[in-house]
């Protein structure tokens, strides 16, 4: 299931060789604190196996996205975030340099608590 790039800082972190807070792991998935938070909460959530970005994803990655999307209600929650609608969360997904992303192995930042926020 896994194709490791040894230079992909979260190829390293799933693969424990840099050390991570986790917030929750599968055979798949692995979602984690973000090093810089914005917000009371700001987790990442990546597929295991190295995908650049999410302009690599295509229709054979259907479940796992799939998977990756539907537990954020749950983790938001477990994390802190407040219930919607009063609550809630922002989902982001930065893809290719035009796109914001820094990292190159596809993630979601999950961010969400009390405002204000540092950025966002
Ligand atoms: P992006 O601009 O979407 O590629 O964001 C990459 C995110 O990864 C940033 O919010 C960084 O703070 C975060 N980050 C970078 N290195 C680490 C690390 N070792 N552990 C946790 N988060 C990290
Ligand atoms: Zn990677």
């Amino acid at each position: 299931m896994s194709t490791h790039d040894p230079n992909c800082i979260f190829c390293k972190i799933v693969a424990g060789q840099i050390p991570s807070r986790k917030v929750y792991e599968d055979e798949d998935i692995l979602a984690f604190h973000d090093i810089q938070p914005w917000a009371p909460v700001h987790f990442l959530l990546v597929p295991k196996r190295h995908i650049a970005s999410m302009a690599q994803v295509g229709p054979d990655d259907a479940a796992l996205m799939g998977r990756l999307m539907t537990l954020i209600p749950r983790l938001a929650a477990e994390q802190g975030c407040n219930p919607y609608p009063e609550g809630g969360f922002r989902i982001v997904c930065n893809t290719g340099v035009e796109g914001g992303q820094e990292v190159h192995h596809l993630h979601v930042h999950v961010m969400g608590g009390p405002r204000p926020w540092s950025r966002g």
